[in-house]
């Protein structure tokens, strides 16, 4: 047999077939069109999940989301500016691997580090804003990361503003080694300027949120919302065990669970988070502003609603 008989034997039947419909003209269903539930195993399908915020609509799973699109489902629409887009960090102490990983991050995330910061307006209220990526290595705390967070703070103490930080992150980035725990401290001296200055921080922990975030900012917030069943922990639950030498308890380090022992303040779920956050800023003294585009919309309305009549 040539090699030419190899690749006849595996051509496609049907040209369709690399479109995703079957040679047989049966109808088949390309795999991005359904996601399945992970936690009650129906198949989802992608639009319906998308409309819903990427909460599963039979048992109200929170998908994971990105960086960027948690700023797009919560803040005003483009009223979002970005600091720092720019800082990235780098192999600081020649840790083996570590190069290469950054890269890999960089270019799957599409992000120049785990956090993204800036300004934003939500619910016509200003704050500033910094929001944990999972997607670039699992949202970890490296020296970047704390300085990103540390500056968002500090730019929020000189212009008298809230803060609201959502959390999602596997810990401090051990490629760093001491100098990522370190921001455990840089970043809870920023929090502490803050609180000093009478503003308001409010942390939403999303899943997971662990280890060295957990032990600084995460858990500093004047007020700590999470999303429903998120795993929010410090080491996990074998090391405790062993540790401690007891049993731990179900569902311990979920949302819940620490609701209940008054770690967490209210779990919201992600289609009221924008409401609450409004709420919450408006309740503490922010004025919300009402761009120009809102009163252009208002006044189209007026039009339509009496050329109705
Ligand atoms: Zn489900």
């Amino acid at each position: 047999m040539n090699t030419s008989d190899i690749f006849n034997f595996l051509k496609p039947k049907n040209e369709l077939e690399n479109q995703g419909v079957a040679a047989d003209n049966q109808p088949c269903i390309p795999n991005e069109l359904w996601v399945k539930c992970p936690v009650c195993k129906n198949p989802v399908l992608s639009a319906d999940l998308n409309e819903n915020l990427k909460v599963c609509p039979k048992c109200s799973y929170h998908f994971r989301i990105g960086a960027r699109q948690r700023i797009e489902i919560t803040v005003d629409e483009g009223s979002f500016e970005e600091f720092d887009a720019d800082m990235t960090s780098v192999n600081i102490i020649d840790f083996p691997d570590y190069s290469r990983k950054l890269k890999n991050a960089k270019l799957n995330s599409g992000e120049n580090e785990s956090v993204i910061t800036g300004l934003a307006r939500i619910g016509g209220c200003q704050t500033v804003l910094a929001v944990m990526n999972s997607q670039f290595m699992m949202g970890s705390m490296g020296t970047v990361t704390g300085e990103k967070i540390t500056k968002a703070f500090e730019y929020a103490t000189d212009h008298s503003l809230p803060v609201i930080v959502f959390t999602v992150s596997g810990g401090a980035r051990m490629q760093e080694g001491i100098l990522s725990l370190m921001q455990m401290a840089k970043t809870s001296g920023a929090v502490k300027r803050h609180s000093d200055a009478g503003l308001l921080y409010i942390t939403v922990l999303t899943d997971p949120t662990t280890g060295g975030v957990t032990a600084s900012f995460a858990m500093e917030g004047d007020i700590i919302l999470s999303e429903p069943k998120a795993l929010i922990a410090f080491a996990g639950p074998r090391v405790i065990e062993q540790t401690i030498r007891q049993k731990l308890p179900k569902d311990f380090q979920s949302a819940e669970f620490l609701l209940e022992k008054g770690f967490v303040d209210r779990v919201v779920p992600r289609n009221e988070m924008r409401d609450i956050l409004t709420d919450l800023l408006v309740l503490h003294g922010s004025v919300p502003e009402i761009s120009e585009q809102t009163e252009e919309e208002e006044k189209a309305e007026e039009v339509e609603e009496s050329e109705r009549i």
